[in-house]
C-alpha cells in the first residue's frame, strides 16, 4: 500500500519490528530509562531546553493538555485561524470557557505575521495565542517564526502552537523563536503508530498553569512531571509506542535534524513538480506550500472523489481528500516521515494512469 495521507504515516520496518517485544513493568528501571532517553531526544528535536511532557492520547489530547493547563474560564484568547485545524483549537478552548477571538485567513492563505502584531496591539489584556504551524487541512505551513517574533514583541501572553504535522518537517526553534508550547503526535513526521502527543513547555507556561483555575485530572501538567521525575507516568502509558518512538528518535538524530528538515523539503518539493506536470493545481499560497502536505485542484473535468476511489481500489494507494469546506474539491498528498522519492514518484504515476482513464 502507498499510503499518502498526511498521517498516521507508514513506519519503516526496523520500528515496527521493535514493537514486536514483550511488555515491560511500566512502574520498573527499563521503562524509566526508555522515557528519559525519549524525553532527551525530544528536547534536541524540539531544539529546546524547556521541560517536555508525553501523554498516552492523540495529539488532540496535548492540545486539550495545553488549554487546560493555562487558559483559565473567562481569559482572552486570541485565535489565527486559516482552516479546519486553527478551527478545532480555538473551538477546544472555547470549550473551557476562554473567551476566543478568531481571527481569520482565508483558507489556502499564510497567517501573515503583521497582522498577529496589531490584533495583539489592540488586544493588550491576551492570555493565549493559538497557532497552528502546519494547516493539515490546506497543505499551508505558516511562517511561524515570523508570527512567534510578533507575539513575542506585542504581548507576554503564553503562545501555544499546534505543531502535530509539522515537527520535523521543517525548522522549528522552540527557544529562540520563543514558543511557549509545542504540542506533536507519535503518528505524523516521527514515524510512529498514533498513541502518544509529547509537548514542550516553557517557564511562561508553567506561570500560567500555576495559576490557572480549568478542572483537570488525566491531562494535568504537574503531576505528570511529578510521575515523570520518578521515571514513570500517572497512568499506563502506550508502552509499545514508547519502544517506537524510542528507537524513531534514535534515527532521527543520527540523521540529523536539519537532515531530515531538507528530506522533507525535497520531497514536498518533488510532489509539487509532479502534480503541476500532470496538470494539478496548488489549492493554496505557494509561498507557504508546506512540507509535509500538498493540497492540490484536480485538473479541469476531474471528479477528486472518483480520483482517490480508483487509486484506493486499483493501485492501492490512499490519498488524502478535502476536510471541511474544501471536502470534494481538493484531494492531500501526505508526504512526512521517512518518505522516499519512489513512493511519489509511484503515487503519480498512478494518478497519471487513472487522468488517462476518465479523460480518454
Ligand atoms: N492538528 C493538526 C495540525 C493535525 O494535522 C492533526 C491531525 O491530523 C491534529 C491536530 C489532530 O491530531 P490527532 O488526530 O492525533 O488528535
Amino acid at each position: 500500500m502507498n499510503l499518502r495521507i498526511p498521517g498516521p504515516v507508514t513506519i519503516p520496518e526496523d520500528i515496527l519490528d521493535i514493537m514486536d517485544h514483550q511488555m515491560i513493568d511500566h512502574r520498573g528501571p527499563q521503562f524509566a530509562a526508555i522515557q528519559e532517553r525519549i524525553v532527551k531526544n525530544l528536547k534536541t528535536s524540539f531544539q529546546t531546553k524547556n521541560d517536555i511532557l508525553l501523554f498516552t492520547s492523540s495529539g488532540t489530547g496535548g492540545l486539550e493538555s495545553a488549554v487546560v493547563n493555562t487558559i483559565s474560564p473567562g481569559d482572552s484568547v486570541l485565535a489565527f485561524v486559516a482552516g479546519e485545524f486553527g478551527e478545532r483549537i480555538a473551538r477546544l478552548a472555547a470549550t473551557y470557557g476562554g473567551s476566543v477571538n478568531k481571527i481569520k485567513f482565508e483558507n489556502g492563505q499564510g497567517i501573515d505575521s503583521e497582522r498577529v502584531a496589531q490584533e495583539l496591539k489592540n488586544a493588550p489584556n491576551t492570555r493565549a495565542v493559538l497557532v497552528t504551524h502546519n494547516e493539515t487541512s490546506t497543505g499551508i505551513m505558516h511562517p511561524l517564526r515570523e508570527i512567534a517574533h510578533a507575539v513575542r514583541a506585542n504581548s507576554d501572553a503564553v503562545l501555544i502552537v499546534d505543531g502535530v504535522s509539522s515537527m520535523l518537517t521543517a525548522d522549528a526553534q522552540i527557544d529562540n523563536w520563543g514558543i511557549d508550547v509545542m504540542v506533536s503526535a507519535s503518528q505524523k513526521a516521527w514515524a510512529c503508530p498514533p498513541g502518544v502527543a509529547m509537548l514542550s513547555i516553557s517557564e511562561r507556561a508553567w506561570k500560567a498553569n500555576a495559576n490557572c483555575k480549568t478542572p483537570r485530572y488525566y491531562f494535568d501538567w504537574s503531576e505528570t512531571r511529578n510521575w515523570l521525575e520518578k521515571g514513570q507516568t500517572p497512568f499506563t502509558p502506550a508502552v509499545s509506542v514508547y519502544y517506537a518512538l524510542d528507537l524513531a528518535l534514535q534515527k532521527i538524530l543520527a540523521e540529523g535534524l536539519q537532515q531530515v528538515f531538507e528530506r522533507h523539503a525535497r520531497i514536498a518539493a518533488l510532489t509539487r513538480q509532479q502534480a503541476k506536470t500532470l496538470g494539478f493545481r496548488m489549492f493554496g499560497d505557494e509561498r507557504y506550500a508546506s512540507n509535509a502536505v500538498t493540497a492540490l485542484f484536480a485538473p479541469e473535468g476531474v471528479d477528486t472523489e472518483a480520483l482517490r476511489k480508483a487509486a484506493r481500489e486499483d493501485y492501492d494507494l490512499i490519498i488524502g481528500g478535502g476536510q471541511g469546506p474544501m471536502r470534494g474539491k481538493i484531494i492531500r498528498v501526505g508526504h512526512l516521515g521517512w518518505v522516499k522519492e519512489a513512493d511519489i514518484n509511484d503515487c503519480f504515476a498512478a494518478i497519471g494512469h487513472i487522468l488517462e482513464k476518465v479523460t480518454a
